[in-house]
């Protein structure tokens, strides 16, 4: 019996691991398909505290996932793939293993929604991505196109039209999904242009990345060639959070409901990071979140002592 389980090995799975760690729990952590999480498909994280000269996605999880290692936590690299929270002690499957344990904490974040371009992975960090955030810097002074026309687009717009050259919204209908005040932010802001009911449908690169792409008149079916460094896509986050939608709230887009921080409707059970946050979805965020779990379940255990 785990006192434990951390099923994601994001920021917050991983922070969650360290605090819990730390606190004597054993914690038993479980990997899923992509071990360190969104933070692997990037380049240069620059806006994590702690790194003066900025570090990798994929060093930044490393080192985390070692931290928590050191501490003592147990990293599964393994999909939890069934749970079933309805009676104690909470039971989770992984593979055709079944785990029995006290506290849950679902770290299992937010999936970005992709296009689906011909060789989009091969230019995942090399001209395409999904998180101005984290990537626009890179972009200071080139053209820039975002997909999208939700808020999350209008957002990345405006962050970009402050560092790039230029700025270029594609959104496959006549009107944006996003709220009437961030739809006219980006409409007066002369840095950014908008293709409206236009399709991104492909890219064109060389050796060293992206350097434009084929975007398709809805209306008339033309298809043009648009110079570009960076391609964003801003077309929705899917919350990985299907198996666990009987014991837990979750909210229209899938996002599982907290109250006081971290706590799920069933007791025991806390969801740190991006599958509970549609706001920030940053990784110091969702960190935060992992810890904030982690000293909750550590109450929770206490109290209960189960
Ligand atoms: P969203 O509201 O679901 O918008 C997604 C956008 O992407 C839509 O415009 C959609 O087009 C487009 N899209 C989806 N699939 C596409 C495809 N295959 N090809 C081309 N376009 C596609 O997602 P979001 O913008 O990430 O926002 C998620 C939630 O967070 C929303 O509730 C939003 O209000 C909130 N949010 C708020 C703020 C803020 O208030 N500052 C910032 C960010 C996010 P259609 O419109 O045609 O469906």
């Amino acid at each position: 019996m785990n006192k434990i389980t951390i099923i994601g090995t994001g920021p917050a799975g991983l922070t969650a691991a360290i605090y819990a760690a730390r606190a004597q729990l054993d914690p038993v952590v479980y990997a899923g398909i992509q071990h360190g999480g969104q933070l692997t498909t990037t380049t240069e994280v620059e806006n994590y505290p702690g790194f003066r000269e900025g570090v990798t996605g994929p060093r930044l999880m490393e080192d985390m996932s070692a931290q928590a290692e050191r501490f003592g936590a147990k990293i599964i690299y393994e999909p939890i793939t069934r749970v079933d929270f309805s009676r104690r002690p909470l039971r989770l499957w992984a593979d055709a293993a079944e785990v029995e344990s006290r506290a849950v904490i679902i770290a299992t974040g937010a999936t970005a929604r992709t296009l689906g371009l011909p060789g989009e992975a091969a230019l995942m960090g090399r001209g395409l991505s999904t998180c101005a955030t984290c990537d626009g810097f890179f972009y200071k002074g080139k053209p820039v196109v975002i997909a999208g026309g939700g808020d999350s687009a209008m957002e990345e717009a405006l962050y970009l039209s402050n560092l790039a050259s230029e700025v270029l919204v594609v959104h496959r209908r006549d009107e944006f999904r996003a709220s009437q005040i961030m739809g006219d932010r980006v409409r007066e802001n002369p840095k950014i242009r908008l293709a409206l009911s236009c399709l991104v449908v492909d890219t064109i690169s060389d050796e060293a990345g992206l350097t434009g792409v084929k975007i398709k008149d809805l209306k008339t079916g033309e298809i043009r060639e648009h110079r570009t460094d960076g391609l964003f896509m801003a077309i929705g986050h899917k919350p990985n959070s299907d198996i666990f939608k009987d014991f837990v709230d979750l909210d229209a887009t899938g996002y599982i409901k907290v109250h006081e921080f971290t706590k799920t409707r069933t007791p025991g059970v806390f969801a740190a990071g991006d599958i509970s946050d549609p706001t920030f979805r940053q990784a110091v965020t969702a960190a935060g979140m992992g810890c904030q779990a982690a000293i909750w379940a550590q109450r929770y255990l206490d109290e209960t002592g189960l």
